[in-house]
């Protein structure tokens, strides 16, 4: 399988960006890998690269862009960070992701059982980690499905946060980056909310 080229990201739509992570996360799941030739992808992206999408996702070692959308090297910008928050240095990266290199649509892509959102929703405090929690308090203040039990120990509050967290972070994409907004609008990329199921390997997308 070959890495994508100027010509054929030219080519591509958003949707079929998206039908592209839909398809490799299928295989993913039925253990149908694309037989990759890394090393020779090495030699083929050297000069250059044209990833067609870009994927912010968590830290968790469990939720590798590259291994459970089944892409190969110069397939995916991968922006990983704790807990899948924003931050200016973010969405600068998103910029040039989209904005320079092309690449046709950003998954903002949180995770069930996510450690960080549980520790949010545990209120930990603990040196730089309280600033990064922070960002997800406010999907923790709009989750009004759970009446009891609101913390880290409640796996469903837990996963409704991550949900809510995904819905809030594309919406301050949209509001705090006019390139990315303005790509969107325009029809040249497409914002898109997932959450990847630990247990089962399932990406779950959200219509917006
Ligand atoms: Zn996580």
């Amino acid at each position: 399988m070959w890495a994508h080229s100027k010509e054929s990201l030219e080519k591509l739509t958003p949707k079929q960006a998206l039908e592209f992570l839909k398809e490799g996360n299928m295989r993913f799941l039925t253990n149908l890998k694309v037989n990759r030739n890394l090393l020779k992808q090495v030699n083929q992206t050297s000069e250059g690269q044209f990833p067609f999408a870009t994927v912010l996702s968590c830290i968790d070692s469990r939720t590798s862009a590259e291994l459970i959308f089944d892409q190969g090297l110069g397939d995916i910008f991968s922006i990983r960070i704790a807990g899948t928050i924003l931050n200016d240095d973010i969405l600068g990266s998103m910029e040039f992701a989209c904005g320079i290199a092309n690449s046709k649509i950003i998954v903002v892509l949180g995770h069930t059982q996510c450690g960080a959102v549980i520790s949010a929703c545990n209120n930990l405090k603990t040196g730089h980690l309280t600033g990064l929690l922070d960002k997800i308090s406010p999907a923790i203040y709009k989750e009004t499905a759970t009446k009891v039990d609101r913390n880290g120990q409640n796996l469903t509050f837990v996963n409704n946060v991550s949900a809510i967290n995904v819905h809030l972070t594309i919406g301050q994409i949209r509001k705090q980056s006019n390139i990315l907004d303005s790509l969107e609008k325009e029809g040249k990329i497409v914002i898109v909310g997932g959450l990847y199921d630990i247990e089962t390997g399932i990406v779950s997308f959200y219509d917006n």
